[in-house]
């Protein structure tokens, strides 16, 4: 099996107390099998306190927050449960975030989450590199379709070498890859369809119809979604500030792409998910203030939520605020 990550994936260390947000907040954390039966176990007040914050829901058990804290996240910003009982007594989900991995049988793909900020910072901080590979004995054979995957890498692996080109402005970076999705999606689709080799300059037109839309309604679209934070709610009601494109959106296109690209190979469309990565651009963008922050709470309410992910999948296929040249228009 090969596992591949990006670059700057290795060099991620929690910031702990000195974070300026939390994953102990605002989320439920959801436990491993394994982590309850050690919980159970635990003895005195500690164990105590873990068993009665153990909930059970859908047949999954889950850690209740205590309004919206972790009851075991210290004043200091650390954990009681790592200080008290070591890093081995936390959950899978605990040890592991903000790393995720997606699994597809014969490789593994790593990756940060954007929705922790000292992971945000490293993906936005991070300049421009190949993944890194390596072998390992293991996997399984794949279930995907292995001509689709082909193309799914083949073709990423041309838009992540675009976005490292230097001086090409934000907004024809994701009109590029917008349109280059298109013509990979339609090669999903329709097998006798060959797309010609990357061309930058094949995506470069302007001869759109002035569909009306604006932000706003993005923004409207955005304020029907799931929302976790007090702050999200208040900025989605402030609505667009008026922002330019900051110098670090290619790595934050690189990262959403390297992400969600070859996750197409499940329903063979594409199209949505580039669709995701510019409505996602816009967003940032004109969330305005500082662009980690607000890149990274995006990432906590529409990455982290299945349900809001879901809604903008669906959105992006055949919501009428996202048509494409309403998005194409908006990239200016
Ligand atoms: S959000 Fe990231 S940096 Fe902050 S406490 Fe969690 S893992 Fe550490």
């Amino acid at each position: 099996m090969i596992i591949s990550e990006p670059s700057y994936y290795a060099s991620f260390r929690c910031i702990a107390s000195a974070c300026p947000d939390s994953c102990c907040k605002d989320w439920d954390v959801l436990l491993d099998e394994e982590t309850v039966k050690k919980y159970l176990q635990v003895p005195g007040e500690l164990g105590d306190r873990l068993r009665s914050a153990i909930r059970t829901e859908d047949g999954e058990s889950i850690l209740c927050f205590d309004n919206g804290r972790c009851p075991f996240w210290r004043a200091d910003g650390l954990c009681q449960v790592q200080s008290e009982l070591g890093e081995s007594m936390l959950c899978s989900t605990c040890r592991e975030y903000p790393r995720i991995a997606h699994d597809y049988g014969d490789f593994k793909e790593l990756e940060l989450e954007l929705s922790c900020p000292e992971a945000a910072r490293i993906i936005l901080s991070s300049p421009a590199a190949p993944r890194i590979s390596r072998g390992v004995p293991g996997g399984e054979p794949p279930a995907y379709d292995r001509s689709a995957m082909a193309l799914l890498q083949t073709s990423r692996t041309s838009i992540l070498e675009f976005l490292q080109t230097p001086g090409i402005p934000v907004s024809q970076l994701l009109q590029t890859l917008l349109l280059y999705a298109y013509e990979i999606d339609e090669s999903l689709n329709y097998p006798d369809f060959t797309p010609e080799d990357f061309q930058a300059e094949n995506y470069a037109h302007t001869d759109f119809p002035d569909v009306p839309g604006t932000m706003q309604d993005i923004f409207a679209f955005f304020s029907r979604l799931e929302i976790l934070t007090d702050e999200w709610k208040t900025r989605l009601a402030a609505g667009p500030v008026e922002n330019t494109w900051d110098p670090r959106f290619p790595q934050l296109i690189r990262y959403f792409t390297e992400r969600y690209w070859l996750q197409a190979v499940s329903d063979f469309d594409l199209a949505s998910r580039a669709k995701f990565i510019v409505i996602s651009c816009l967003m940032i963008r004109h969330m305005g203030g500082d662009l980690i922050r607000a890149a990274q709470l995006y990432s906590k309410e529409i990455e982290n939520d299945s349900e809001n992910m879901d809604a903008l999948l669906d959105g992006a296929f055949s919501a009428p605020e996202f048509r494409d040249a309403i998005l194409l228009r908006l990239l200016k």
